[in-house]
């Protein structure tokens, strides 16, 4: 398993590769000032950050984050590598959570893989 705490968009692009090509769950959470998003790629069935993020993110630097965000998002991501540690489905597996501390909003949507990842695309479908 791995679990993304960069702080740089080129750095977590390599490292959803490489999860994806040893087939390592990888835990992300990314975040930005009041912002944040996180979710758990199973390579093979759900989506990969290529996936959802197909043209990537900008990258702040250094990056401007209020103290709460990255201790909201590190503690979904402990909970998302406990889960998959303990073999049960993490609750953000297919899942992007989304984060507006400034609002106190906090959404949850769907993502899909998409067949023409370059990523993850070429594991085929319903691994
Ligand atoms: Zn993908």
């Amino acid at each position: 398993m791995v679990v993304d705490c960069l702080d740089n968009w080129p750095a977590r692009e390599v490292l959803n590769r490489l999860a994806v090509k040893h087939r390592k769950p990888l835990v992300h959470a990314g975040v930005a000032r009041w912002y944040g998003q996180a979710t758990t790629v199973i390579p093979g069935r759900t989506a990969c950050l290529a996936c959802i993020y197909p043209k990537g993110m900008r990258s702040e630097t250094p990056i401007p984050v209020i103290g709460p965000t990255p201790g909201v998002l590190g503690a979904v991501e402990a909970a998302e590598a406990i889960r998959v540690l303990i073999g049960e489905e993490p609750g953000l597996a297919g899942k992007l959570l989304i984060m507006d501390l400034s609002a106190g909003a906090f959404e949850v949507v769907k993502v899909r893989r998409r067949p023409d990842c370059p990523v993850c695309g070429g594991l085929g479908f319903g691994e």
